[in-house]
């Protein structure tokens, strides 16, 4: 029956199905967890492990039975749950995760990332209208990763319906952004730039600016000051940001 268990210890668990496969496996767990633990691949695009679900792509819809009855949901944030069938690749879950990507595709048509996924999906072309100007496809990365793991909670969602956009509140720069950069290094559109110049960075489309550390010894930029006064302050590293890296190493 069990064909295999991937937690030696369980306590809670369930046994589930996926794609015809019978497993057991803990209560805690999503699909998407399950299917990532055993090599079945489900598409994402606004999942990153270390944030809490936001299923906002759709990418990863999966076709479910539970009770004998159907449903069509996203695994990144449906919990397993006992006689649970899961099926990965139904023809109506390929058809609507090629809607969903054609319409995020039409939103960002210049992401490499989508198009690679597009391309994985068999889509080639959009049949929607291509959006121009403003790329982002509001899948909350870069609001989550600020909120979850840099704690600055510096951009947010805000207005409804079409106008909902995501930054900082009032569309204006916020004091609590540090400039760390972590919302432009997952945002899968490239909407969010980075732009250093004149001892100065700038977080745009937002117009933040944030002034750069020099290093003692070489004088060059190195890391925002708010960021270096963040980490001295959070983990006790006093003067850990005088020199920059490479004059640390004794390599400047
Ligand atoms: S700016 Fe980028 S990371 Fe943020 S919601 Fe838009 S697409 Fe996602």
């Amino acid at each position: 029956m069990q064909e295999r268990c991937y937690y030696d210890k369980m306590k809670d668990k369930v046994e589930i199905k996926i794609d015809g496969k019978e497993l057991i496996v803990p209560s805690s767990a999503t699909i998407l967890d399950v299917a990532n633990e055993i090599g079945i691949y489900i598409p994402t695009l606004c999942h990153n492990d270390a944030l809490k679900p936001y299923a906002s792509c759709r990418m990863c819809l999966v076709e479910i039975y539970t009770n004998g009855r159907k449903r069509i949901v996203t695994a990144c944030n449906y919990k397993v749950e006992n006689g649970l069938e899961v099926y990965t690749t139904t023809k109506e879950v390929e058809k609507l995760r090629k809607i969903n990507i054609e319409i995020l595709l039409a939103k960002a048509p210049d992401s490499k990332k989508i198009q690679d996924l597009a391309f994985k999906l068999g889509v080639s072309e959009t049949r929607f209208k291509k959006e121009k100007g403003n790329s982002c496809i509001l899948c909350g990365l870069c609001a989550r990763i600020c909120e979850e793991i840099v704690g600055a909670s510096a951009i947010n969602f805000y207005d409804r319906g079409n106008k909902r956009k995501i930054g900082p509140p009032f569309g204006e720069p916020s004091e609590d952004c540090i400039g760390c950069g972590m919302c432009a290094y997952v945002c899968p559109t490239n909407t969010i730039e980075i732009i250093e110049k004149d001892g100065k960075r700038i977080i745009e489309p937002w117009g933040k600016e944030v002034k750069m550390k020099k290093c003692e010894k070489c004088g060059n930029y190195f890391i925002p000051q708010p960021l270096a006064n963040k980490l001295e302050k959070e983990f006790g590293l006093k003067d850990a940001f005088k020199y920059c890296p490479k004059c640390k190493n004794g390599k400047g």
